[in-house]
């Protein structure tokens, strides 16, 4: 059964890890993060943007297929199914399709309507059991489209959205979506000591986690944050590994094109890394 964010972080941050949240893209992309979740012990945050949720079919698709497999793939282990970067409306419709939880990402909004409107949000998730993720300082590089330039939250204003209730918060320390660009100035950890101080035990989120250092992920953890999301690094992984079967020739020998092989390594590439960030974030055997 899918639950709430808001045990698993709230554990994180008192026990100094964090939680991967993985965006998903297809079934495959589900299968591996559930299954290595399941085999590290670790609870997990599946991520589903906008667009990734169009392309899957809708939300409701989603949910259908989430629930099937943590019951045929006997999941035990706490997950929680997660919008990312939400609009208002894109909120409400995973909450009625059955999402455990939602990003508002009112942070284009100014600061008195990202306060409005998160606030009816709250209200909405908390009457039913739902986590809810608030944005202030919009995150650098591109996501479906919306080019931020990564920014440095505010941490007065961070401390008015964690006030109104969220379940957790994402705050701009200098950190992006995609690949980091070779003159990246590195995560601003006065930001985050700043907003961590003001906002006590509210677990913060750090976005854009592929190509973080691993260093700057543990000082980052140490500051509060207990929640990374994870999306461009399993799309390189996945695409390296099917490149390589395809350059191998391997799809033209004996039944390789079979889609259940051709997208095996693939599949195997994404278990890896979400492996790797499993054990880097410490959230192994915390399930
Ligand atoms: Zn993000």
């Amino acid at each position: 059964m899918l639950v709430s964010a808001k045990e698993m972080l709230t554990k994180a941050k008192v026990g100094h890890y964090a939680v991967g949240q993985f965006n998903i893209n297809n079934l495959e992309w589900t299968k591996a993060i559930l299954l290595t979740a399941q085999e590290l012990n670790s609870p997990v945050i599946l991520g589903v943007s906008e667009g990734a949720g169009k392309y899957m079919c809708g939300y409701k698709t989603i949910v259908g297929m989430v629930n099937g497999m943590l019951e045929s793939l006997k999941i035990t282990v706490p997950v929680a199914l997660h919008l990312d970067h939400g609009s208002y409306e894109g909120a409400l419709a995973c909450i009625e399709a059955g999402f455990s939880s939602v990003m508002f990402d009112g942070s284009h909004y100014p600061i008195e309507e990202n306060v409005a409107k998160t606030k009816e949000l709250v209200a909405l998730t908390a009457q039913k059991g739902i986590s809810l993720e608030a944005e202030v300082g919009s995150i650098g590089g591109e996501e479906d489209g919306v080019v931020g330039a990564g920014e440095c939250a505010d941490p007065d204003e961070c401390k008015a959205i964690a006030d109104l209730g969220v379940t957790m918060l994402a705050a701009g320390i200098g950190n992006i979506h995609g690949k980091y660009p070779e003159n990246w100035q590195g995560l601003s950890f006065d930001t985050l000591d700043a907003i961590q101080q003001r906002t006590g035990a509210m677990p913060l989120v750090l976005h854009g986690g592929t190509g973080i250092p691993a260093d700057m992920i543990r000082r980052a953890i140490d500051l509060g944050v207990s929640k990374i999301n994870v999306n461009t690094e399993c799309q390189l992984a996945f695409a390296d590994a099917t490149r390589k079967y395809i350059e191998a020739g391997k799809d033209l020998q004996g039944k390789g094109f079979d889609p259940r092989k051709l997208l095996a390594p693939g599949t195997e590439a994404i278990k890896a890394t979400v492996r790797e960030k499993m054990e880097l974030f410490g959230s192994v055997n915390k399930a």
